[in-house]
This record gives C-alpha cells, sequence and structure tokens, in this order.
C-alpha cells in the first residue's frame, strides 16, 4: 500500500547525455517518474529529435533538449525531425 502523496513532490528525475550524427550538438533527455508509486512523467510538445529546439519521444517518455556550450557554434545541418502536434488549447 503506498502512502498517501503527491506525485511531482516524489519525482525522481534521470538526465541522460546524448549525441547523435556527425555534428557537434549534443541532447540532454530528462526523463522522471514518481519514487512513491512509480507513475512515469510524460512530457508534453513535439515529438521527434531537432537540433533547432525541445521536443518530446515519441510516446512522451522523454523530454529532449538539444544544447551547445557557450564557445560552440552548430556546425551540423538541420538533421533530424520534428513532428509538429497542434490542437487542443
Ligand atoms: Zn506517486
Amino acid at each position: 500500500m503506498v502512502e498517501p502523496h503527491i506525485c511531482a513532490e516524489q519525482a525522481h528525475w534521470h538526465l541522460n547525455l546524448q549525441h547523435f550524427g556527425d555534428t557537434n550538438i549534443k541532447y540532454l533527455e530528462v526523463t522522471g517518474a514518481c519514487q512513491a508509486c512509480g507513475r512515469k512523467v510524460f512530457f508534453r510538445g513535439p515529438a521527434g529529435l531537432n537540433p533547432g529546439g525541445p521536443t518530446v519521444a515519441m510516446d512522451g517518455s522523454e523530454a529532449i533538449f538539444p544544447f551547445l556550450f557557450e564557445d560552440e557554434t552548430y556546425d551540423g545541418k538541420a538533421v533530424g525531425y520534428a513532428v509538429s502536434v497542434r490542437g487542443g488549447n
């Protein structure tokens, strides 16, 4: 039996660093789940992988943030893809 709790306050966040392709862009992947009951966090946003901005995994289980360090400029083409999901509010 799980004690009453607020999942958002019990969430544990996991950060994973990824580097896809032959560009210098790096991606920080964020996943989260409640430590008390195990419910996973599902992120909202455009699904896919885009060096131009944050996206989420196809199932929403990861938020993916492309980044560079302050002295770096993006050296790649617009690789990856993003699926824009519009609708709702
Ligand atoms: Zn919970």
